[in-house]
């Protein structure tokens, strides 16, 4: 799991909740672009979602059985 360093804050934009997890922009931009989620992500390929925004990103891969490959691969690198 990506742990997340205290006082990170989420990369949803207009959301400045505290991240719990870090994740690869490649894994949820599908996602995002589907629920409409925008990122703050300056030049960074990786992002970093709050409580909520993780379980909003989480349920959608699930629902779309994205969620499999990182059961079996590497999730959250
Ligand atoms: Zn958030």
């Amino acid at each position: 799991m990506g742990k997340v360093k205290k006082g990170v804050n989420c990369s949803v934009a207009g959301c400045s909740d505290r991240a719990i997890q870090s994740i690869s922009i490649d894994k949820v931009q599908e996602a995002a672009q589907s629920m409409g989620l925008k990122f703050d992500t300056k030049k960074s390929r990786r992002i970093y979602l709050c409580e909520k925004h993780y379980k909003e990103v989480k349920k959608y891969l699930k629902k779309t059985k994205k969620l499999e490959k990182w059961k079996h691969g590497l999730p959250f690198t």
